[in-house]
């Protein structure tokens, strides 16, 4: 079974957190002077500190998504959030995570960047779970499991029963990486959070919200797990402008109309792409983008490029030889890919 309090490195729990200005004082709205945190008092709409607690967001975010507040953290972004979950329960030089191949780059990247191992296990020919090789190769010192669902880059969700046997099985924690869940019409792992006390799930603004300018990521897990990344977050890691943008975009929740124009969109851009003759197989996606097999990746990609179109050439990739990845654009942009696409020899 999961302990959680084995689990959390010892530096940390041993910490006491950053208590900032804003965190001992919050009602800035108070009738009260703020002389405390050393800010300029000349209002300009941007000149004190923002809520380092988001609490109105976070409000916001815990009604959309039906969970109690104290199980939401942000982030900047969610590669922020992926790095605090890294560094609050991985010991340098010691511990180790499993990640499953291809996937998105930024696990190994942590794991380079904090001195752990990567264990990598290879997801099958069609990108699913080996789970019996995950649980073979889990190590005594590996503390998170990393599964992106639906998977950048190949775009499928992981099959439920297989998470599910991880999550029963694995009594380290499990991240999913749920980026793309908004161009699904499964259920969120975050509905099953009471079930499973080792389930940790990150989502973000920046691909359908359109928003990833504004760098907002988020966190769902238990409230024990929430409050380890609240003691070591940065006090003021998610911006004013951030907060407000993120909650006006959040209230008028006007994208939906923008994801099923790109869904219409995949489905148009699949069949067209089946009858390239140099396309080879082209991968089912509940994401934003398609995965294709084309018969020589590097050509293919510096053709377009040479054209101005940049897509993504996944060849290095474990499993992803030849292998493209293209996002889906506006109409406009499809249809030039596509004329494009027709013209090449
Ligand atoms: C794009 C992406 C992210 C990064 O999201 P940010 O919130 O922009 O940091 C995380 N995970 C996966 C799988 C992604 O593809």
């Amino acid at each position: 079974m999961m302990n959680l309090n084995n689990l959390i490195r010892k530096n940390i729990k041993a910490m006491k957190p950053y208590s900032s200005a804003r965190d001992e004082f919050k009602d800035l709205k108070a009738d009260m002077v703020f002389l405390d945190a050393n800010e300029n008092p000349f209002e300009t709409t941007l000149n004190r500190y923002p809520d380092p607690q988001q609490t109105a967001l976070k409000e916001l975010i815990s009604k959309q998504k039906e969970l109690p507040i104290n199980q939401v953290l942000l982030g900047n972004g969610s590669d922020e959030v992926l790095d605090l979950i890294v560094r609050a329960f991985c010991e340098p030089n010691q511990d180790s995570i499993l990640t499953l191949p291809p996937t998105y780059g930024m696990y190994g990247v942590l794991a380079q960047l904090n001195s752990i191992e990567n264990i990598e296990v290879p997801l099958s020919k069609d990108f699913n779970i080996n789970v019996d090789q995950v649980l073979k190769q889990v190590k005594p010192s590996t503390k998170l499991l990393f599964i992106c669902s639906p998977n950048n880059p190949s775009g499928n969700i992981m099959d439920v029963n297989a998470v599910t046997r991880l999550l029963k099985a694995f009594d380290g924690l499990v991240v999913i990486d749920e980026a793309y869940i908004d161009f699904t019409t499964i259920e969120s792992w975050t509905q099953r959070l009471n079930t499973f006390p080792n389930l940790m799930v990150t989502q973000t603004l920046s691909k359908a919200y359109g928003l990833a300018g504004i760098r907002l990521g988020t966190c769902y897990a238990s409230k024990e797990i929430i409050a380890v990344l609240n003691k070591i977050k940065p006090p003021y890691n998610i911006n004013s402008l951030t907060q407000q943008a993120a909650i006006e975009a959040l209230q008028n929740n006007e994208v939906s109309d923008q994801v099923s124009s790109i869904l219409r969109e995949r489905e148009k851009l699949a069949n067209a792409l089946a009858s390239c003759f140099f396309v080879k197989k082209i991968y089912p996606s509940d994401a934003n983008f398609i995965l294709i097999k084309v018969d020589d990746a590097n050509k293919r990609y510096d053709e377009l490029l040479r054209h101005g179109i940049v897509i993504r050439n996944r060849t290095t990739q474990l499993g992803c030889e030849n292998c493209l990845r293209i996002s889906l654009g506006t109409p406009a942009e499809n249809k030039q890919l596509l004329t494009l696409l027709n013209t090449l020899k």
